[in-house]
């Protein structure tokens, strides 16, 4: 697929928009003042996969947490602000790897140029944040409400005041809890800057309905050529959010690296437990980093036909099932064997 053309900032060691790859991000869910807990938590969303890490910094106190994290974790740290500029520039000294604030928000003139000046001098980038509810007035009473179009406004208003002062590393979000007004603000705003974009669906609910919202949402514009990268928000673990986008990213063809699983939806010719199966190979394959693709199919007639572009995979029978390898059945063993035969195929493809 051909992405949209971008400008490129350097999160950290991560390069975010024009040819870089599509980054999966989440954000730190433990009270900012909890700093053990929020060490502990951005290292498990490393383990899973998250290119960069966001932390709320709601008081100058809580600086703290930037600068422990950036002592115990290699990913890149966003500091997420609100309003005042004095966190900001206290992250900054910190060396955090990107702001996220919203200029609009900061107050006079020479509050954004502070901030703008010292990410520019510390060569990070800012990302603005624009959701359905935070659309400033004027824009919502000449759009008639927060419209895709008045999404798309509020994001290109906040650029604005920072490209006032000459800073262009700009990261640009607009986000609705809405799937399709998320869908057009980003294709709106995607035809009229060059800023690369963060996707997300905002407050897309729990987790099976959160994940439903945010693939829709952020495959369709991934689909399109549209976003550089992505967070899942989910009410959830964070850990959850970076498995779904890393998930969505493999199946859409936009990341090399891990397995991938195909299963078939059983129907009356199933006779073994294969939804069981099923969760049990779909749950081992998330610690499989190669790009390996994994079949897990009902019956022996259709099953490995159906999956003839798999590496591997397991065809069920009355009890048994077989193994086989791009089509080809190599093993037939008892149901009970199944899983263990497949890891064991799989550990030698490694
Ligand atoms: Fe049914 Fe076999 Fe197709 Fe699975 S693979 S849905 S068991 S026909």
């Amino acid at each position: 697929m051909k992405r949209r053309e971008t400008s490129q900032v350097k999160v950290g060691n991560i390069l975010v928009g024009g040819d870089a790859p599509i980054s999966v991000q989440s954000m730190l869910n433990r009270p900012a003042g909890d700093i053990k807990g929020s060490v502990a938590q951005a290292k498990e969303l490393e383990n899973v996969g998250c290119d960069i890490i966001r932390a709320a910094v709601p008081t100058v106190e809580d600086v703290a947490l930037i600068k422990a994290l950036k002592k115990e974790v290699a990913c890149p740290i966003v500091a997420d602000i609100h309003f005042d500029y004095r966190i900001a520039l206290a992250c900054v000294d910190a060396g955090v790897d990107k702001i996220r604030i919203n200029p609009g928000n900061i107050g006079e003139d020479q509050k954004v140029k502070a901030v703008a000046v010292a990410c520019k001098e510390a060569g990070i980038p800012i990302r603005i944040g624009v959701n359905s509810g935070s659309v400033e007035k004027e824009i919502l009473a000449r759009h008639g409400g927060p419209t895709p179009a008045a999404l798309a406004e509020s994001g290109l208003y906040h650029a604005s005041l920072l490209e006032q002062f000459d800073f262009h590393d700009i990261v640009i979000s607009v986000k609705s809890s809405d799937v399709a007004s998320t869908y057009a603000a980003n294709m709106e705003l995607a035809s009229r800057c060059h800023y690369p974009l963060h996707l997300g669906v905002t407050e897309a609910g729990t987790k099976a309905m959160g994940i439903m919202k945010s693939s829709a949402g952020i495959g369709g514009l991934l689909l399109a050529g549209v976003g550089d990268t992505i967070r899942f928000s989910l009410t959830d673990d964070p850990v959850q959010e970076v498995i779904a986008a890393n998930n969505l990213l493999k199946n859409l063809g936009l990341k090399e690296q891990g397995a991938t699983m195909v299963s078939c939806p059983t129907c009356g010719r199933t006779k073994i437990d294969l939804i069981g199966l099923a969760d049990k190979v779909e749950a081992y394959l998330q610690g499989v980093d190669k790009p390996i693709k994994v079949a897990v199919m009902g019956c022996v007639v259709n099953g490995p036909g159906e999956a003839k572009e798999a590496d591997l995979g397991i065809a069920g029978g009355d009890g048994c099932g077989v193994l086989f390898k791009k089509g080809e059945v190599i093993r037939k063993l008892p149901e009970n064997e199944l899983y263990n035969a497949l890891v064991e195929e799989i550990e030698k493809l490694k």
